[in-house]
């Protein structure tokens, strides 16, 4: 709050500026990191406070933001402190440098020269700054793969993995040898890299929960390209070739139609045994049926697989290529997250406590009781004013409130004042009195 002095002028113009609005925390995907670690101890994170406004309408700085660095592929949730549970999913981030606003800053105070109308010229009040809004968040990384290997069991995924890159996953005779996804980085070479998923066999059923697939195809969501691997010995089970195709295709569309359409490379593995080129030639045409490249290779010999790593590489940069555009969505991410928080906060909850007391809690009516100066009477007629704009007076008439209750925010008791009946004596058999009440109202904008 702040008056301009002027020569002469007892008492100049407000002039007081507003105050600074405080960073935001911010959390944001880095390609650098791979690990979750910084967090696992340090828990608590802050960005820093706004600086007070000042006269000549200056207004205080802003508060540096806080950025938490995360690895691409995390994904950011609403923690719900009490019961330790995931309450929302706030964004999941899969671009580099991809962002999302966790915590907004609150607004700076505004200053006195806001709050002149044609019946106040003088305001002698200013408006204290939104109290930092606090948020308990859980970090979750999700396995990122540029692309994953999959197809049945026993095909040769895992040699494939173990050949072209420093993985070491178990590679053996029998389905499920691999239970936990696989990665491993892949260098192509013209020096480009790509990380690689082995993906655990998927089975006919796997879409419907059967097996052991159906969770690994949760892996699969997240990854740009399938390198579907096919035996064309006939293996396991002495199958067919061009049915385990179809087969796994198939899965892949019932577990989400969008899978079906993913970008493939279809990779015809132990080429090296007797016997397998009539089939790899069949499932050549397959593929170029469905406008997927195919690549006839041995992990057993190495025969084939610098092709098909080369233009794996080539597939992956053009495809983060084509998706470096998407990294909008997290500026959607942290305004859903805003409206979402808003949404809440606007709800105004009123409860009995006793017969003729009151309490009205919400997060939006707490902040307007904290951010109001108490010994400052324009302040509070300004506070009653947005009281009533903000639903609080209806909310109460409806409970049942009547002029002279209490009324109790946060730790301040008011005496209503509003439409509703006055205040009679009642006969003390209604029994309900103390019964909590509840009413919930929407703000003015949402109704
Ligand atoms: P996954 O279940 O798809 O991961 O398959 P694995 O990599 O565990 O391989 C299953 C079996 O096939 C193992 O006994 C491997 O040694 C064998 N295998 C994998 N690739 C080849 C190959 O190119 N040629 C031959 N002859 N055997 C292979
Ligand atoms: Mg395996």
């Amino acid at each position: 709050m702040s008056f301009r002095r002027e020569a002469f002028v007892p008492k100049g113009g407000p002039d007081g500026g507003d105050g600074g609005r405080g960073g935001d925390v911010v959390v944001q995907a880095d390609p650098q990191l791979s690990s979750l670690i910084d967090y696992r101890y340090k828990h608590h994170f802050r960005a820093e406070r706004g600086t007070h406004g000042q006269g000549a309408r200056r207004h205080g700085r802003d508060g540096a933001d806080l950025v938490l660095r995360v690895p691409v592929g995390t994904v950011v949730r609403e923690l719900d402190a009490a019961t330790q549970t995931p309450a929302y999913t706030i964004a999941d981030l899969t671009q580099p440098g991809e962002r999302v606003v966790v915590a907004p800053g609150g607004a700076g105070g505004r200053g006195n020269i806001h709050f002149v109308t044609s019946v106040r010229r003088a305001p002698a009040f200013a408006e204290k700054g939104e109290p930092a809004r606090e948020h308990w968040i859980e970090l979750e990384m999700k396995l990122m793969a540029d692309a994953a290997l999959v197809g049945m069991p026993s095909v040769g995924k895992s040699s494939i993995i173990a050949r072209v890159s420093a993985a070491r996953p178990k590679i053996a005779d029998y389905p499920f040898t691999t239970l936990v996804p696989n990665l491993g980085v892949a260098r192509a070479a013209s020096g480009q890299s790509f990380v690689l998923a082995d993906v655990p066999g998927l089975i006919e059923g796997a879409s419907e929960g059967r097996g052991l697939g159906h969770q690994f195809l949760r892996h699969i969501e997240r990854t740009a390209l399938i390198l579907h691997v096919v035996d064309v010995t006939g293996g396991y089970e002495g199958r067919d070739a061009e049915q385990d195709y179809e087969t796994i295709n198939a899965e892949l569309a019932a577990y989400a139609s969008e899978l079906a359409s993913r970008p493939q490379i279809v990779v015809a593995n132990k080429c090296d045994l007797p016997g397998t080129e009539d089939a790899a030639e069949r499932l050549r045409a397959l593929a170029e049926r469905d406008g997927h490249a195919f690549f006839a290779v041995s992990a057993a010999t190495g025969e084939g697989l610098d092709a098909l790593v080369s233009a794996t590489a080539a597939e992956v940069a053009r495809l983060r290529a084509a998706g470096a555009g998407e990294g909008a969505g997290a500026e959607e991410a942290s305004e859903r997250w805003e409206r979402e928080r808003q949404r809440r906060e606007r709800g105004v909850h009123v409860a009995r406590e006793e017969r003729h007391a009151w309490r009205v809690s919400g997060a939006q009516v707490e902040r307007m009781v904290v951010q109001t100066d108490w010994d400052n009477d324009e302040a509070v007629a300004y506070l009653q004013h947005r009281f009533a704009r903000s639903g609080v007076d209806d909310a109460l008439a409806r409970a049942g409130a009547v002029s002279g209750d209490e009324v109790r925010i946060l730790e301040l008791a008011f005496t209503y004042e509003g439409a509703g009946a006055e205040r009679v004596e009642e006969p003390p058999e209604d029994a309900r009195a103390d019964d909590e009440l509840a009413a919930r109202i929407a703000d003015e904008g949402e109704a």
